[in-house]
């Protein structure tokens, strides 16, 4: 009889962690930013890996990018701020994404992909940057058939009002709904808050919430946290709205991603490339990637 009356009032999440990305390499050589691995918790979960592709300039015939190699047992996202990153797999997929497109691809059962900066930009030489997130697959989806979704620019779903703007990716956020299709419920958002706004990002109960920077800064969550460039704010899992404050004396925009995910929950066991259930499971998954049973990316590539 005393529970808390109901009430319209907006509630807004907490901040549970600030995260600045550490500088890594990755692929054949180019610098990432990583929010996660790396750090303790479990607050990602469904989410495995964040790392921003860090502003590079390729030199003309030095650009480096990931050559072919493996995943199995979860989904690789890229998302293009700037320049362009050409994909090939192993299942015939071939596409190449420039700013504001994605690519959400499903390695489910096993893959071999390149993610390389395109022709052109191997030629001419050019700026690369953006974003790469790895979502996580129930158990009994970790063995699903490959797939890939192209996602380009002029798809996003766009949502906007005074001082903001998002092109949605996957999910329904601020009223919009993005073309991807998960295989559990996922939002991914970029959103861009001008100086002297506050935008209230609604949000599932449960569901974990993060918002990355790449440019900008703003006052996040009940606590009014700073959040700075490169940096990942994880918020508390209660439930309520992502609240992020763009201060009037603020020289540029917020320039962000916001995820959402459900949390699976089950436990897992990664390595490298792979995410399985068990150890037996990466044990075999090592060996079908070394005796072929990934495939290959054809030579010519093209579909
Ligand atoms: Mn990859």
């Amino acid at each position: 009889m005393y529970d808390c009356p109901a009430t319209t009032a907006p509630t807004t999440r907490s901040v549970e962690q600030i995260i600045p990305a550490s500088s890594t390499l990755e692929g054949g050589g180019f610098e990432v930013y990583r929010s996660f691995p790396g750090h303790a918790g479990d607050s990602f979960d469904p989410f495995l890996l964040l790392d921003e592709m860090a502003p590079h300039h390729h030199p003309p015939g030095e650009a480096v990018g990931a050559p072919a190699h493996p995943h199995r047992g979860f989904e690789t996202v890229t998302y293009i701020l700037r320049g362009e990153v050409e994909h090939r797999d192993s299942a015939g997929n071939h596409g190449v994404i420039g700013p504001g497109d994605a690519q959400w691809m499903t390695a489910g059962d096993g893959i071999v992909h390149s993610e390389m900066p395109s022709g052109r930009i191997q030629t001419e030489g050019g700026v690369g940057h953006g974003l790469q997130l790895w979502v996580n697959l129930p158990a009994a989806l970790r063995r699903t058939p490959p797939k890939y979704q192209a996602l380009p620019a002029d798809q996003m779903a766009v949502a906007s009002g005074t001082g903001w703007s998002a092109d949605v990716v996957a999910g329904s956020i601020l009223g919009a709904t993005g073309p991807a299709s998960t295989h559990t419920p996922i939002g991914f958002a970029r959103l861009t808050v001008e100086p002297s706004t506050t935008l209230r990002v609604p949000t599932t109960d449960g569901h974990t919430a993060l918002v990355y920077a790449f440019a900008g800064s703003a006052a996040v969550g009940a606590e009014g946290r700073d959040l700075l460039a490169h940096h990942l704010a994880v918020f508390a899992d209660r439930g309520g709205d992502i609240v992020l404050a763009v201060d009037d004396d603020a020289t540029e925009s917020l320039d962000c991603i916001v995820l959402t995910g459900e949390p699976i929950g089950e436990p897992m066991t990664r390595y490298g490339p792979f995410v399985m259930n068990t150890s037996a499971e990466i044990d075999e998954a090592i060996s079908d990637f070394n005796a072929g049973r990934m495939g290959a990316i054809a030579a010519t590539g093209t579909t």
